[in-house]
């Protein structure tokens, strides 16, 4: 994705929070409560407080454990957002990257100068991009990547493989948007994070398809067949609510991203 944000997204700002709270479960290692806070995004929501930007990041708070996944596009927008919510981060244990397009990373610097004591993940296969490679991996379609990807100057402390846990989130592939995106799945509630994989602004869409109101995650997809492979995955996991990196949370997504998936099969024909 680029940084540069058109002055017809210029007024969106901070989402409103959502909070989600599951019935308690009685296995001991999995989340009973769940919130989580957007702290960067272009969507409107609450225009009274945060700054907006073209960029995802959201405060995950499990059982106490606080993780923020992605951070924003610009050093210092999460940062801020928490400061005006009233929102302590100190205690964030975990940066969890979703994927290295600019918008979901250009916050970590930020992050880490501000809380030099957190953890940052990102997909194993991502981790390359970090270094400026884009070059297509054995075995992978030979496409460059595509989008703007953020070249940087700090290391990932974890590089994440499939099925890796941090507290109550699985780690899942979801290639296709970039190439060694991450989705997480919250095992306790079944709420999935995907990341790039689909957008929900302007619609529900699997990344690659355009959509007129919103079509610069589509503009940014690596490789569509393998992105519409990744959202058939995803939609089998049956997702009790799907967060997407640029879109509202959507609950019960399970009509809206067959429909999506139907649409992505006919356009990548
Ligand atoms: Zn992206």
């Amino acid at each position: 994705m680029r940084r540069t944000l058109p002055v017809t997204l210029g007024f969106l700002l901070l989402a409103p929070i959502t909070t989600s709270t599951a019935p308690p479960t009685r296995h001991p290692t999995l989340a009973s409560a769940v919130r989580v806070t957007i702290l960067s995004t272009m969507l409107s929501g609450n225009p009274e407080h945060g700054i907006g930007e073209w960029g995802f990041a959201a405060l995950l708070e499990v059982d106490g454990r606080r993780l923020l996944i992605d951070t924003g596009a610009r050093p210092e927008t999460v940062l801020r957002n928490a400061q005006e919510l009233g929102l302590d981060l100190s205690t964030v244990t975990d940066v969890v990257l979703t994927h290295n397009h600019a918008d979901h990373v250009g916050g970590v610097a930020g992050i880490r100068e501000r809380f030099p004591g957190v953890e940052v993940s990102i997909g194993e296969r991502e981790a390359r991009l970090l270094a400026g490679d884009k070059t297509p991996g054995p075995g992978e379609p030979q496409a460059p990547a595509k989008g703007a990807f953020q070249k940087v100057d700090w290391k990932p402390d974890r590089l994440l493989k499939p099925g890796d846990r941090i507290g109550s989130l699985e780690v899942v592939p979801a290639p296709g948007h970039t190439p060694g995106q991450v989705a997480f799945l919250d095992v306790r509630d079944r709420g999935l994070i995907v990341g790039d994989a689909l957008q929900t602004r302007g619609g529900v869409a699997v990344s690659g398809v355009v959509v007129p109101l919103f079509p610069f995650p589509a503009l940014a997809t690596w490789h569509k067949p393998t992105a519409l492979a990744t959202a058939e995955a995803l939609r089998k996991l049956e997702p009790s609510r799907l967060a997407t990196g640029h879109g509202d949370v959507l609950e019960g997504p399970a009509d809206a991203m067959n429909r999506a998936l139907e649409k992505a099969r006919r356009a990548f024909a």
